[in-house]
């Protein structure tokens, strides 16, 4: 069957591929899945602050009512905080309009579940059924869903996320962050909890724009060099950059250095560790040893998934898993809610930084580094899965391995680093990434295994 969600819901170019006939009918074929179990249900919609939002959210918000559906509309908020108040108010269903860090003429659809989490891919699949069958279920003109709006989700939000840390003790220490919501649905959020965490804090994009004017809203190192720089020029305590809906926050630190995500997944989850004593935890196979590192010197144990948040946060419920995340900057606290959540990592760092009394260069010295090389092939969709067999039967040839794992792709482990092999899910590449102790080594085990990926394309 063709696929219409990808890994982070439905995307496409606004009024392309992502338009209002597709919106319209993915409320409808959402809103038939829920009938189908729930005789009135009432789903939540919110969006990010792309300008395509409202054209895209009536589309959604008009599927669903003619299904029978109720639609609340929370208006312009951070993807967690939809989330947070679908399972906070026990609604049924959340809808959240957006395109995560994509640029500005993209725009999403995701669903969420009624415990706030991303849908799971059978769900997903059974409304791509729907969709594609167009056997939508109507309401009668009597029982056509009725829409309301509700402007108190940020404010539950809030003080939901301060519930979770030691709002007076952060307090006492004053911090001062550097904050850039790249323009994104973050700044209607991370200003005011900063400022409830008696933070001094100094603003860089935190006005909702949709065109994004400040920055690109991927919070990698090439779109947050203004954030370095304000970071050191103002000394502040440490910088944070959000992308475009807030659920994945990247830190600076005070130096106005940029941490790798798999540096601050690591920091955090090491004092998780700490706080509830060991446990579970949950992560992609792409994320660096260091997670694993810190997470069992602290008693805790690692799970690894396929890539992906809803397959992360899956995992973790069937585990009862206390942390997980990816390495991108998407942190996932289950003590509050399911999903990645950019409010949840930087509370969470300021109570460290409170409770380790350290800068958070010092801290972050401490967790082992490695070094990663990224590197990708382009390969036909219909080569993969040959090329996929093969590597698994040359691999068991290979002398240097000593253990092999399949959670996602092909991930090969040596005595010192591991290479993983993984055909993309959404593009005709194929991924090679290698972790070693030196750079020179990873640079090199790279280009080995690329090259053999490589002939096996070549030659498939
Ligand atoms: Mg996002």
């Amino acid at each position: 069957m063709t696929r219409l969600f990808g890994t982070n819901g439905i995307r496409g170019v606004v009024n392309q591929d992502m338009n209002s006939t597709l919106a319209m009918e993915i409320g409808q074929a959402y809103g038939t899945y829920l009938k189908n179990t729930i005789p009135r249900p009432t789903c939540v919609i919110g969006t990010d602050a792309r300008l395509s939002n409202h054209m895209l959210k009536s589309a959604v918000t008009a599927g669903f009512l003619s299904t029978g559906c109720d639609i609340v509309d929370v208006g312009v908020v951070p993807t967690p905080t939809l989330q947070y108040t679908v399972k906070e108010k026990h609604f049924d269903a959340g809808v959240i309009i957006t395109a995560s860090h994509n640029p500005p003429l993209y725009n999403g659809i995701k669903g969420t579940a009624n415990d706030g989490a991303e849908l799971t891919k059978d769900v997903e699949e059974a409304i791509e059924q729907i969709y594609f069958s167009k056997q939508f279920l109507l309401s009668d003109w009597r029982t056509v869903g009725r829409y309301s709006t509700w402007s108190g989700a940020i404010e539950l939000y809030i003080k939901g996320v301060l519930s979770q840390v030691d709002v007076s003790k952060i307090k006492k220490h004053h911090f001062h962050v550097v904050l850039d919501c790249g323009n994104g649905a973050g700044s209607l959020v991370a200003p005011l909890l900063l400022k409830k965490l008696g933070c001094t804090v100094t603003l860089l994009n935190c006005e909702p724009d949709g065109r994004f004017p400040g920055r690109h809203s991927e919070p990698i190192p090439e779109n947050l060099t203004g954030l370095m720089k304000k970071v050191s020029e103002t000394h502040a305590s440490f910088g944070v950059g959000l992308d475009g809906d807030a659920d994945r926050a990247i830190f600076i630190d005070e130096n106005g250095s940029y941490l790798w995500g798999d540096k601050s997944l690591s920091l955090v989850g090491q004092y998780m560790m700490k706080k509830t004593k060991g446990g579970i935890t949950v992560t992609p196979v792409t994320t660096s040893t260091c997670f694993e590192d810190v997470i069992t010197q602290n008693n805790g144990k690692v799970i690894y998934t396929k890539v992906g948040s809803p397959i992360v946060a899956e995992v973790m419920k069937k585990n009862q898993a206390v942390f997980g995340g990816e390495e991108n900057g998407g942190l996932i606290f289950p003590a509050f809610q399911y999903c990645r959540d950019s409010a949840m990592s930087l509370v969470t760092m300021l109570e460290i930084l409170a409770s380790e009394e350290k800068p958070l260069s010092e801290l972050i010295a401490h967790i082992p580094s490695y070094e990663m090389f990224k590197t990708k092939i382009s390969c036909p969709n219909e080569k993969k899965i040959p090329v996929m067999d093969r590597l698994a039967e040359e691999m068991k040839h290979h002398k240097e391995i000593i253990r092999i794992d399949r959670i996602d792709g092909l991930k090969v482990f040596m005595t010192d680093g591991w290479v993983l092999m993984r055909p993309s899910g959404t593009e005709p590449i194929f991924r090679v990434y290698v972790e070693a102790k030196q750079k020179q080594k990873a640079e090199q085990v790279a280009t080995y295994y690329k090259n053999i990926v490589d002939s096996f394309i070549q030659s498939g």
